[in-house]
């Protein structure tokens, strides 16, 4: 069998005004799509970040891909990341200031072999008749749990006008319970995730506190502030949130650097405080966890496929996790369909991810899903393994039509929080870390 076709399709969806310290969301995500055909006609796809670099970098793949037996994933991963796989030899070095969420110019190599390791397995899984998780190892359990990911939102429910508005403005405590509640009972979610680092910690500590007064301790919470946080402060909020964090939840990259989370969990600590760190910022790849690990920094690393280099990768970091005792959840970024069911599959093929994962799912709509059969659907809070080969999903080409309809209207080619937030609220707003 071989890849006789890579088809790219450049896709925006309507995004709501979230928050977070990176500023605000665009009306708009974007996503690509990637399809490959082998030349027995068996289609595979997989859905990755979207604009014109995460493209690019796919196109110039295509020498690789084309005439490649899916089977051979191995040889594409050397090919595609070569020696910079380990992330230390590509030039540039991280900069946390521009950064948004997902993106770290040292797993550029790993994003690209990720979109299509997915879209390969995809096509195995199809061959085989199996579904991919099955593929990659076997499940470990048939349905994902996942979590209600909240977030504080100005009003507006994304695209420019025409979408609803699910959730109304959202920058307060009480309004925060009232948009879990509202997500909880649609969804089933049953543990729950604040994106913070951007209110006073005051009103986010309230937040958190006002969530537990509602939901009880049956519902784990954890906080995310993206780093917004200084040492200090990191340890105030751990101290002040000791009861409602330690209980199956956990305090999200509070600060910037393994060094900061590592002083910060030492700080804690001698307070008598076990809340575990976990991080998706400052542990982005396999070379930073044994570092993370030995400065106990971080005590749950989130994975992630589409960034960690995809689903096998993400299985070599449950077991990297598991041998050196950590944790291991998942993060997300906006996304449709495609990449829900791949979050899906990865995570029940993880026996160490014992967290809810991260979805960005609830925020967007039915309007802009590019799967036939519309959107995924929960089951108290978990998607179900679906009994169909490979992923699961074919796509609806009419829908992805509009998408990419949407794509050609509008400008935005990149992902810049930083300037939404400019336009929209306050025309001086910088990032600043840490802020408080
Ligand atoms: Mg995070």
């Amino acid at each position: 069998m071989k890849i006789s076709n890579l088809k790219l399709h450049s896709v925006a969806i309507a995004d709501p005004p979230l928050r977070s310290s990176y500023g605000l969301h665009a009306p708009w995500a974007l996503r690509t799509i990637v399809e490959l055909e082998t030349d027995d006609g068996i289609k595979g796809v997989s859905e990755t970040y979207g604009g014109d670099a995460p493209r690019a970098a796919l196109e110039a793949m295509r020498e690789f891909v084309i005439g490649r037996d899916p089977f051979q994933l191995a040889g594409l991963y050397q090919q595609v990341c070569g020696k910079s796989a380990g992330g230390r030899d590509v030039p540039g070095g991280r900069s946390q200031t521009w950064l948004v969420p997902g993106e770290n110019p040292l797993d550029q190599h790993n994003r690209t072999f990720a979109a299509l390791e997915i879209a390969c397995l995809d096509i195995i899984g199809k061959a085989v008749s199996q579904p991919v998780c099955d593929v990659i190892g076997g499940r470990v359990r048939d349905a994902v749990p996942f979590s209600a990911y909240l977030f504080y939102k100005h009003a507006g429910g994304g695209g420019e006008g025409q979408y609803a508005d699910e959730y109304g403005e959202v920058l307060t405590p009480e309004a925060t319970v009232r948009e879990c509640r509202q997500m909880v009972k649609q969804y089933g979610f049953r543990e729950i995730k604040l994106k913070g680092g951007v209110l006073e910690p005051a009103v986010e500590i309230a937040t958190i506190q006002a969530l537990r007064a509602e939901f009880g301790k049956d519902y784990p919470l954890r906080i995310d502030p993206n780093c917004a946080w200084s040492v200090d402060t990191s340890v105030k909020v751990g101290e002040a949130l000791h009861e409602e964090l330690s209980a199956g939840g956990y305090l999200e990259d509070p600060c910037p650097e393994i060094e900061g989370m590592s002083e910060v969990r030492k700080r804690l600590l001698a307070k008598g405080i076990h809340t575990p760190l976990a991080s998706n910022v400052a542990v982005t790849q396999m070379a930073d966890v044994p570092r993370a690990r030995d400065l106990d920094a971080v005590q749950i690393v989130l994975s992630d496929p589409h960034y960690w280099g995809g689903m096998r990768q993400v299985q070599y970091l449950s077991h990297l996790c598991e041998v050196l005792g950590m944790g291991l959840s998942m993060h997300s970024n906006s996304h449709l369909g495609v990449s829900m069911l791949a979050m899906t599959h990865v995570a029940a093929a993880c026996p160490n991810l014992t967290f809810a994962c991260d979805t960005h799912y609830p925020w967007q709509t039915e309007k802009d899903e590019i799967v036939e059969g519309g959107r995924i659907r929960f089951e108290n809070g978990t998607v179900r393994i679906p009994d169909k080969p490979g992923l699961g999903v074919t796509l609806d080409y009419d829908q992805l039509a509009r998408g990419r309809e949407r794509y050609e209207k509008i400008t935005l080619r990149k992902r810049d929080d930083e300037a939404e937030m400019r336009k929209h609220v306050d025309p001086n707003w910088k990032r600043i870390l840490p802020r408080w």
